[in-house]
């Protein structure tokens, strides 16, 4: 599985800026956008172990779940298309057609069978009825959740710093369902876990234990992973897919001077986020690494709809 996508690309990148040096603060970017185009950073990590188990399995088709501009989707069909097996997205929104938009076109050019459902339907998703239905329905299949959110999904993360060879003391990262933030506390190390929820009113510490007690770790090592966890909830902007100017603003700037591409749904809230900490003085004398989760594939698809670039 490791030939199907290397990792190699996706480097720790110092970023040397005055003002940094000035406070002594360290600042690494892990580059995992650089993964791939479609199968941006965290999806890949996610999905790796799930195509493991499925190819072990002798499963032949993966289904999967995910809204309209699912990078999770992209990432499952081009993935899928690399390791030859079959997949099936079901699509929240019954209204949607694989010409809605193009993430979903995508999907469907490079094979995934897209299933449109309604609201209702998908919200089904992680019932075990429905699960057990849809495994009947197309025998040989093999179930991932919405977002590549599942332990094996948390196992692959672990992986992002394993090979990095600096003693970081802060780690930042968005949070969508917590899976990545949770492998990444598994890592070896005694840092501090700064996660930025992209979501508006998510309880991130809730979703990170649940996804732990799921995994079968008992309370008292939760608990401890737990104490290295800080909770920046004040920037998801409105919620899930909002941004306003300012935050469109910032991921331009952060583009034409330090050429790091940001996304308004994930990375951009999670690196703004890094710069109040940065400003605030908090991380005076740290050595901080920014995970760059990807999420890029979305960009044509806010430049149409904001009628401007953000990358120049
Ligand atoms: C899905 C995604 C996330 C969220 O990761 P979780 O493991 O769901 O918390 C963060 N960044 C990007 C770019 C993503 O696509």
């Amino acid at each position: 599985m490791k030939e199907l996508l290397s990792t190699d690309n996706a480097i720790l990148q110092p970023l040397k800026i005055d003002f940094l040096s000035e406070r002594g603060v360290q600042l690494f970017i892990q580059r995992d956008d650089l993964i791939d185009q479609e199968v941006s950073g965290n999806k890949w990590r996610k999905l790796k172990y799930n195509l493991v188990k499925m190819l072990e399995a002798k499963c032949d088709t993966l289904i999967t779940f995910g809204g309209a501009y699912s990078n999770h989707l992209l990432a499952t069909a081009k993935a899928c298309q690399l390791a030859g097996v079959k997949c099936i997205g079901i699509v929240r929104g019954d209204e949607l057609s694989s010409d809605s938009n193009l993430t979903l076109s995508r999907c469907a050019a490079i094979g995934m069978k897209l299933k449109f459902v309604t609201r209702e339907a998908y919200s089904l998703r992680n019932e075990k009825i429905y699960k057990d239905e849809l495994v009947q329905a197309h025998p040989g299949s093999f179930l991932v959740p919405e977002g590549g959110a599942n332990y094996l999904g948390m196992i692959g993360c672990q992986e992002i710093l394993v090979n990095s060879n600096i003693d970081y003391t802060d780690v930042f990262v968005a949070q969508g369902t917590s899976t990545t933030s949770c492998g990444l506390l598994l890592g070896e190390s005694s840092a501090t876990y700064h996660v930025v929820p992209v979501l508006k009113g998510y309880d991130s510490l809730g979703e990170m234990r649940r996804l732990f007690l799921t995994s079968g770790f008992d309370d008292e090592f939760i608990r401890e992973l737990m104490t290295r966890v800080c909770v920046h909830d004040q920037y998801h902007f409105g919620g899930y897919g909002k941004y306003n100017d300012e935050l469109i603003s910032f991921i331009q700037m952060i583009y034409s001077e330090y050429a790091i591409p940001l996304d308004p749904i994930y990375t951009g809230k999670s690196f703004y986020a890094l710069w109040k900490e940065i400003h605030s003085g908090r991380l005076d004398g740290k050595k901080v690494v920014f995970i760059h989760t990807g999420g890029l594939q979305v960009i044509p698809e806010i430049e149409s709809k904001i009628g401007r670039r953000l990358f120049q």
